[in-house]
């Protein structure tokens, strides 16, 4: 039996198990996706339990996506560029980090018809997440992205990022003001995840504006706070369950060749486990 992991402090919430083993028993695939809960002191652990031969790779989540980086044998083109892996594949032995987040976040807003040419954006966070989808969305034509993050230099860091590959996207640094002008404004923090489901990420008296696309990556709960004073204010709202789907399905393709079920068919899934 094959096994891919989930590596990640805590993982107990996530739904990348329940995907993950539907893709493979729908393709009878002999494998298995399992938790590999990973405080921070013990990612060198994880790693050395990835490089065992029963292993096909994994998945990365909160608070490691950066972290890991120093002990995988190599990034590809995807995770060098954003600077954070949440997927670890295996070739001819060695562990290559990968990130499939910039693709799943892109479907998402596809299948919302989300057009992102020459919008105004605000991502919130500068984590792992945020470093993805202020990547896939100055690739998607944004005209200017704010990045609001509370460590300020982890802001900076990446909107120095974001200046060497898309020197053409305007880009500002914890400006609030720019949440009431945006047409999208994306919750990449971990603000609002269960259980600190009261907890919102937007600034006190701030506001995503009526008409304006809200996106939360926390897809637990599905109505995130976030989502809900989005919808509340007139916004278009979009949950993280999506780009979930397509996130784990690029990495699937990447540990197995094969291409996952359907997008549609993997979402009723997840939904059906609750
Ligand atoms: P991460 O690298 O640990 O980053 C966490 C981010 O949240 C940082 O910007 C951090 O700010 C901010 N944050 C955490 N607690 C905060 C608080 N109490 N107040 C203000 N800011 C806070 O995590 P990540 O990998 O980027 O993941 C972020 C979220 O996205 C998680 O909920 C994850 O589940 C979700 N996600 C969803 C998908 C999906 O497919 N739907 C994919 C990827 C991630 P500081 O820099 O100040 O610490």
């Amino acid at each position: 039996m094959k096994r891919a992991f989930l590596i990640g402090y805590p993982v107990g919430h996530s739904l990348s198990p329940t995907l993950q083993n539907a893709s493979f028993a729908t393709l009878a695939t002999a494998a298995r996706y399992e938790l590999l809960e990973t405080p921070p002191g013990e990612l060198v652990l994880a790693v050395q339990r990835i490089a065992e031969g029963d292993a096909i790779g994994a998945n990365v989540t909160v608070p490691h996506k950066q972290a890991i980086v120093q002990y995988l044998d190599g990034i590809d083109e995807s995770a060098s560029k954003v600077g954070a892996v949440n997927t670890i594949v295996k070739r001819r032995g060695r562990l290559i980090g990968a990130n499939t987040d910039v693709e799943g976040l892109l479907r998402a807003l596809e299948d919302a018809q989300v057009k992102l040419a020459g919008m105004q954006v605000v991502v919130l966070g500068a984590g792992g997440a945020a470093r993805a989808a202020v990547f896939a969305i100055a690739g998607g034509g944004a005209a200017e992205i704010t990045i609001i993050n509370r460590t300020v230099e982890r802001a900076l860091s990446l909107q120095r990022s974001l200046g060497l590959y898309f020197p053409a996207v305007r880009s500002a640094v914890n400006r609030l003001d720019a949440i009431g002008k945006a047409n999208l404004v994306v919750n990449a923090t971990s603000v609002g995840m269960v259980p600190d489901i009261n907890k919102t990420p937007m600034p006190l008296g701030h506001s995503v504006q009526r008409d304006a696309v809200a996106f939360d990556l926390v897809y637990r709960p599905r109505e995130t706070h976030f989502l809900r004073d989005a919808k509340k204010a007139g916004a278009l709202t979009i949950d993280g369950l999506g780009m979930l789907v397509h996130q784990g399905r690029a990495s699937f393709r990447m540990w197995t060749g094969k291409e996952a079920p359907s997008a549609r068919s993997l979402y009723a899934a997840v939904l059906d486990s609750g």
